[in-house]
């Protein structure tokens, strides 16, 4: 089953992405590539694009609600780490949904977690 969000990427098209400077700063442990980012205020940084009328993160590949993907998912903020998608862990995401209603898609359900190929094992054949 392909992940709900490589067909999504909404929330990084929705929210503004801000989170603590020092996510960025290699030397004390950041991953997050600095240049990708800008000075939101003295303690903070935002991922380019994030603070804006109609936020796009820099970083979003692709098209939303087709095929999406964060270009650099092993560095992403925390923020975005925090993130889940409704019903992928037994609970509704208010933010998921939130920003899928914003860009014409309809919320996730726990259906959409189902794999229609991964029905179960068949039963073992039992020997006479
Ligand atoms: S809005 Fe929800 S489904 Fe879409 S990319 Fe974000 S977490 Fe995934
Ligand atoms: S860094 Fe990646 S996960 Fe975070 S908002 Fe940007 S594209 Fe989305």
């Amino acid at each position: 089953m392909e992940h709900p969000c490589l067909r999504c990427g909404a929330c990084c098209a929705f929210f503004r992405v801000a989170f603590h400077w020092s996510e960025a700063e290699t030397f004390l442990g950041g991953k997050v590539p600095p240049e990708l980012t800008e000075k939101l205020d003295p303690h903070r940084l935002a991922m380019r694009g994030t603070n804006a009328a109609q936020p796009r993160c820099v970083s979003l590949q692709g098209t939303v609600g087709e095929a999406a993907h964060c270009g650099i998912y092993p560095q992403r903020p925390s923020v975005c780490r925090e993130v889940q998608p409704s019903w992928e862990f037994g609970a509704v995401s208010l933010q998921c949904d939130k920003a899928r209603l914003a860009h014409g898609m309809s919320v996730l359900t726990p259906e959409d977690w189902l794999d229609p190929f991964d029905a179960g094992e068949p039963p073992m054949p039992q020997s006479a």
